[in-house]
């Protein structure tokens, strides 16, 4: 049988992910290299610390030069996490016409158009399978599986820490605190979790999943955001008892804005109905709903992160891409020829569940629906219940029909306003 080529592979971090890649190209490379057609054979390992022990690493790899990790390599994947130095050295690998495997959505969704012009420049690859919903192949799909079909919408649960966090919550009746506290202690969170918890980690997978979606540059920027720090218990309470689940939803949907095709984005807490597929979906798990022409509805679910799930993503790029350095073949180019406009947010239409406590008077009732009939804003559903502490005030929770976000922002002012509202005490759109 011929001998097989090598392919030399540079890894830039050995940490939760990493270390991982690098234990399961040992154990597992008699298998990676029937698949890849190439001995994957680990050059050299960039890491901060190189007196750390790393059990199932060989120290002698290790190196604080990522630049000498890029120049003794075929293939560099990138698994430092942050901005810099990740971009630096992914188009350093790229110019010098090097494959590079990541798994760092913040930097594809910063400066992807960067790498992928520098990757289709100087006919290198790119790949990051592991850069969304972590094990779960929603980026082969996107990119690959579906490129003959059209996607009309994508719906995902792609953090997973807000998605236990919520689930205990709705389990346990706890509060946002609790929640997160327990998530820490389980290393589910973060000691600092912002970028969970604030949505810009869901956001920067919602941009990469939009522009493969819809053939469009989306940036970070564009995704409006809002985490799920202000959700409450009383907030998860109130969605069980009307039959929805609250879930952390990153959507990109295809939508006709005066005439024109534009896509409407966002992050945001939100209830979803209990028949929905992804109200079904508890625990630190990622699951994304396409909404296509033509397969009709699919659904992606799986283990959204840890070491050895995302490290299952990092080493599917990394078959692929060797095989294409000794088979010949590349990986899919940037695919922006849609050039979608991003639909303004105030224009994007939703359903909106408000909570409301009220002054318990003849009149309020009028007063909230002339607020409605005012801004033009059809209620679905009304449900009003006394306040248990406050027997001269009354709850209401007020669902709508679909009305356009500005419209939902001008009830919202107004009801703020009103005397007879005391506490706009939740709001939250519906899908
Ligand atoms: P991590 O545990 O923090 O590991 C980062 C590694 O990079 C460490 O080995 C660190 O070295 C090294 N490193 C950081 N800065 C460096 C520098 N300036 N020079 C050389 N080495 C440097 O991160 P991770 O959780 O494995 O995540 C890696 C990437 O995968 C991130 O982009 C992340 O977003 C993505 N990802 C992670 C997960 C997950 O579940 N963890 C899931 C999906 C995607 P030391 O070890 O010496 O500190």
């Amino acid at each position: 049988m011929a001998q097989k080529q090598d392919v030399k592979i540079g890894l830039l971090g050995a940490g939760t992910v990493g270390l991982q890649v690098a234990r399961i190209l040992h154990d597992q490379q008699q298998e990676l290299a029937a698949r890849a057609g190439a001995n994957l054979v680990l050059s050299a390992v960039a890491v901060r610390d190189t007196s750390k022990v790393r059990e199932g690493l060989d120290q002698s790899l290790l190196t604080t030069d990522i630049d000498a990790v890029i120049n003794s390599a075929d293939l560099v994947i990138e698994l430092m996490g942050g901005l810099e130095p990740a971009r630096s050295a992914m188009l350093k690998a790229l110019e010098a016409g090097k494959t590079v495997v990541t798994g760092n959505k913040a930097v594809l969704a910063q400066y992807g158009p960067e790498l992928y012009e520098t990757a289709a420049r100087t006919d290198a690859n790119l790949y990051f399978e592991a850069a969304v919903a972590g094990a779960v192949p929603v980026v082969y799909g996107l990119r690959e599986s579906l490129t003959g079909d059209r996607i009309n919408k994508v719906l995902g649960i792609v953090n997973g820490t807000t998605n236990y966090i919520l689930d205990q919550m709705t389990t346990h009746g706890w509060s946002y605190e609790q929640a997160l506290h327990q998530a820490q202690e389980l290393g589910y969170a973060e000691a600092d979790p912002s970028a969970d918890v604030g949505g810009r980690d869901a956001a920067a997978k919602c941009a990469i999943l939009a522009s493969l979606a819809f053939h469009t540059r989306v940036n970070l920027e564009d995704v409006p955001v809002k985490g799920i720090t202000e959700v409450s218990a009383q907030d998860i309470k109130q969605a069980t008892e009307s039959g929805y689940a609250v879930k952390l939803l990153a959507r990109a949907e295809r939508v006709i804005v005066e005439g024109e095709e534009q896509i409407a984005l966002g992050v945001e807490p939100t209830l979803v109905p209990q028949s929905h597929p992804l109200a079904s979906i508890t625990g630190p798990y990622n699951a994304i709903v396409l909404e296509t022409e033509f397969a009709g509805r699919l659904m992606f679910y799986g283990a959204g992160a840890g070491g050895a799930p995302t490290a299952s993503a990092v080493l599917s790029d990394v078959v692929a891409g060797a095989n294409h350095l000794v088979s010949g073949g590349h990986a899919p180019r940037e695919s922006v020829y849609a050039a979608l406009p991003i639909c303004e947010p105030g224009r994007v239409e939703t359903r909106r569940q408000v909570r409301l406590e009220v002054a318990d008077r003849i009149e309020m009732m009028a007063e909230i629906a002339k607020i409605y009939a005012v801004g033009g804003v059809s209620i679905a559903s009304l449900t009003q219940s006394p306040t248990e502490t406050v027997p001269t005030e009354a709850t209401l929770v007020i669902s709508t029909h679909r009305a356009q976000n500005s419209q939902h922002d001008g009830i919202t002012a107004a009801l703020a306003k009103s005397p007879i509202v005391h506490k706009i005490a939740s709001e939250m759109s519906i899908e």
